[in-house]
């Protein structure tokens, strides 16, 4: 269990490393139970607010959930008005994601006309929307938003070129969560959007979880294509391990770059003009300027087993 009685009181220790953890102190459990799918424990502390875990895991804080939530939501939306300038219209699904951050940040943009919340997990939203209100800010109340309380899977399987962006919010791929991991999911995503659709997703710790980081990486430069998937980093201080990979791929189309697509970005940014604590187009464009030894993996990809890209059709299983 996650939660130490100590002599300095109670303390949270994460369960998700075998040596290493990310720990705090407690001043209050908001709320704590196993619903059908995971254990849902809802925390006040004093260095962080309120944090939200499943199954021993940290999945958001009120002190650095906005880092990761804008970043995603934000780099998704001005990515597809930059492929696909269109106004308006947006229709935008959210895997997973039941606390409501990223579809919070989705439903600032105008131009988004739809946004679809498919968790498996109604809980998480239920006990989010009682006891860490701050979470969702209100996008449940949205006449934009939809929740859907399914298994993402089957979800997106049955869709065909539908959505514009896809932002799969997932948990580690632990439980009911591993099988949006793989490149099956990430095919079927990939289905799923229209031409020019953008998905991102978090690929993990790069430090602490580089194999999943490289496989998650792997799996979408693979049914995307190289050219058009790039990589990013972000760093909080509760997702553990220092830098934290992200992604973003769009269907059919080359990954926009330079000054041009930077130049398109600011222009979207600034007619929207978001409230915002951390995202600008700027950091979303240098979050993707990755590290000697990342780099150089990045081009391992490129180079390898080129027809795997020519069809992102489910590889014969
Ligand atoms: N940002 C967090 C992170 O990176 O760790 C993830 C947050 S969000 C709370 C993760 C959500 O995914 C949970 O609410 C969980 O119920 C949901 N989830 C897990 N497996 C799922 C599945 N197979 N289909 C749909 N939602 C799923």
């Amino acid at each position: 269990m996650a939660l130490i009685e100590t002599n300095a009181g109670l303390w949270f220790q994460e369960d998700l490393y075998p040596e290493i953890a990310c720990g705090f102190s407690v001043s209050a459990v908001l709320h704590c139970e196993r619903s059908t799918f995971q254990d849902i424990l809802i925390l006040d502390t004093p260095a962080l607010g309120k944090v939200l875990a499943l199954d021993g895991i940290v999945q958001c804080a009120q002190k650095d959930e906005a880092i990761y939530h804008e970043m995603l939501a934000h780099s998704g939306v001005l990515l597809r008005q930059t492929v696909v300038p269109t106004e308006g219209g947006l229709d935008v699904l959210v895997v997973g994601g039941g606390d409501g951050g990223i579809a919070r940040e989705c439903l600032k943009h105008a131009g988004v006309d739809r946004v679809t919340v498919v968790d498996i997990d109604p809980r998480v939203r239920e006990t989010v929307l009682t006891y860490f209100p701050e979470l969702p800010a209100g996008a449940y109340a949205d006449a934009r938003l939809t929740a859907v309380d399914a298994d993402a899977v089957g979800f997106v399987r049955q869709h065909r070129n539908r959505f514009d962006l896809i932002v799969a919010d997932t948990p580690d791929p632990v439980g009911v969560a591993t099988p949006l991991f793989g490149r099956d999911f990430v095919t079927d995503c990939h289905a799923a959007l229209q031409d020019g659709g953008v998905f991102v997703r978090h690929a993990g710790s790069l430090l602490l979880q580089t194999d999943e980081f490289a496989r998650t990486r792997d799996d979408v430069a693979v049914v995307f294509g190289p050219a058009c998937t790039r990589t990013g980093l972000l760093a909080t201080c509760t997702y553990l391990g220092g830098w934290f990979g992200w992604l973003a791929a769009i269907k059919g189309v080359a990954y926009p770059e330079g000054n041009d697509a930077l130049r398109t970005m600011r222009t979207l940014f600034a007619r929207v003009a978001l409230k915002v604590h951390w995202f600008s187009p700027e950091l979303q464009v240098a979050s993707q300027v990755l590290p000697a030894w990342l780099a150089g993996t990045e081009a391992n990809i490129s180079r390898r087993d080129d027809n795997s890209w020519a069809s992102p059709d489910r590889e014969s299983s």
